[in-house]
């Protein structure tokens, strides 16, 4: 367990339970009612609004207005030195002990200060681009033992490399926003023809994602160690996925609409910073990596995860699933570094899903198609009601957080809420 952060003048960022803590200070885009989207970082129950801080000349930075603007990259792309000078000046500024700046001025706190309730939040960052990819070995051998048997759970290429494809960007949205369930094309077992209709098997991936900070150049891999130092920080993803459409199309090239309609992601960015202290190795190789993926140090973390189901109409929620990122077997700088081996430029803002986060047991699958198995074992919820994949009006919520010794870096929430499909 790693010790209490230094305590913050802002009480609620010191309760045990508050997601950001002084240690942690992720960042977002966040607007006002009236206001243009920008910056912020979140303390406690508080926003810091970092376009105000930085036109107030205390954030000491050479482009103070890099943060009044509705997105992260630009602050992003100046990569780990202005991070870390940034982090280590906002620290400073919202401690109990350090630079007084900001506490003992009632003028500027009231302008910096915004209480996260009368806030909007947005994505945090344009989405350059988007790549998911398939690294929970329990959910591969899962998913796998489903669609093609025991025997062939794992794909042959699987050990040797960490399997992705290449999603899509434009439908990546910020945390509350709605899902509309898709149409397809359906092709139910003994029938020869498929159907267009909507799904019916709709289900959730709970991942997280890693988001590129540094850019790398065309032509040119980085290595494991180099890829670590690209990657900004890490978002809950909710890789929502139709399995109906899935199983017919995705054949040889890997999931298209499936998965094309809806990527939820929290609006909260924790960095690599915060998540530090929290560092675990990947599990030991079965199979010996190629060089070019093998990691210098540990490079997951530990990383507690829930899903939460609540039907349409109801107040309760069900935790459907707890599970852990150092589930994974591979780390996002080996998948950022295998993505980017054969010369694929990497860009600020690619943002890369993990995989689903599934554990060892029954009870921390990371998705509904294996916790109902196919289906063929519903769930009962808190509320009386079963679910083998989600029905219009639920909503579903994945929540995270490192835990420390009396204090956690949290995640926040990342939450969807199915709308029925379009008639057509
Ligand atoms: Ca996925």
């Amino acid at each position: 367990m790693t010790g209490v952060p230094g305590l913050s003048w802002i009480d609620s960022a010191n309760q045990p339970t508050s997601d950001f803590p002084l240690a942690n200070l992720p960042y977002g885009v966040f607007s006002r009612a009236g206001e243009p989207a920008r910056c912020g970082v979140a303390i406690g129950d508080m926003i810091v609004d970092l376009a105000a801080l930085g036109a107030a000349g205390v954030l000491a930075l050479s482009a103070p207005s890099i943060f009044d603007q509705p997105a992260l990259n630009a602050f992003m792309a100046l990569g780990r030195e202005n991070w870390d000078e940034v982090r280590a000046r906002l620290t400073s500024l919202l401690s109990a002990d350090g630079d007084p700046s900001l506490r003992d001025n009632a003028l500027l706190r009231a302008r910096v200060l915004h209480p996260a309730g009368t806030a909007r939040m947005h994505l945090p960052f344009r989405v350059a681009g988007y790549t998911d990819f398939y690294s929970g070995r329990h959910h591969a051998e899962n998913v796998g033992t489903m669609f093609r048997g025991s025997d062939n759970a794992l794909p042959p290429n699987w050990l040797s490399l960490p399997i992705g494809y290449n999603g899509r960007a434009s439908t990546v949205v910020v945390s509350g926003t709605g899902i509309r369930r898709p149409w397809g094309q359906v092709k139910p077992s003994g029938v020869d023809l498929p159907t267009f209709m909507p799904s019916r098997r709709l289900d959730i991936e709970l991942e997280l994602g890693a988001v590129v900070g540094t850019p790398s150049e065309m032509g040119v891999p980085v290595s494991v160690s180099e890829a670590a130092e690209m990657i900004f920080g890490y978002v809950l993803l909710n890789d929502w996925s139709a399995r109906d459409i899935q199983a017919w199309e995705y054949q040889p090239l890997g999931p298209f609409q499936a998965k094309a309609f809806a990527t939820s992601i929290s609006p909260w960015v924790v960095t690599t910073a915060a998540l530090a202290p929290f560092r675990v190795s990947t599990p030991p190789r079965e199979r010996a990596l190629l060089p070019y993926l093998q990691e210098p140090g540990p490079m997951l973390y530990d990383i507690s995860l829930e899903i939460l189901m609540r039907p349409a109409g109801s107040a309760r929620s069900t935790v459907i699933s707890r599970t852990n990122y150092r589930e994974m077997y591979y780390s996002a700088p080996q998948q950022l570094a295998h993505h980017a081996s054969g010369g694929c430029r990497m860009d600020t803002g690619d943002l890369l899903g993990s995989g689903t986060i599934s554990g060892p047991t029954k009870d921390s699958r990371g998705s509904l198609l294996e916790l109902s198995w196919g289906g063929a074992e519903p769930l009962l919820l808190e509320t009386g009601e079963s679910r083998s994949f989600i029905e219009d009006g639920d909503t579903l919520t994945l929540t995270g957080w490192a835990q420390g010794d009396g204090f956690r870096i949290g995640f926040g929430a990342c939450t969807g809420t199915i709308f029925p499909a379009l008639d057509r």
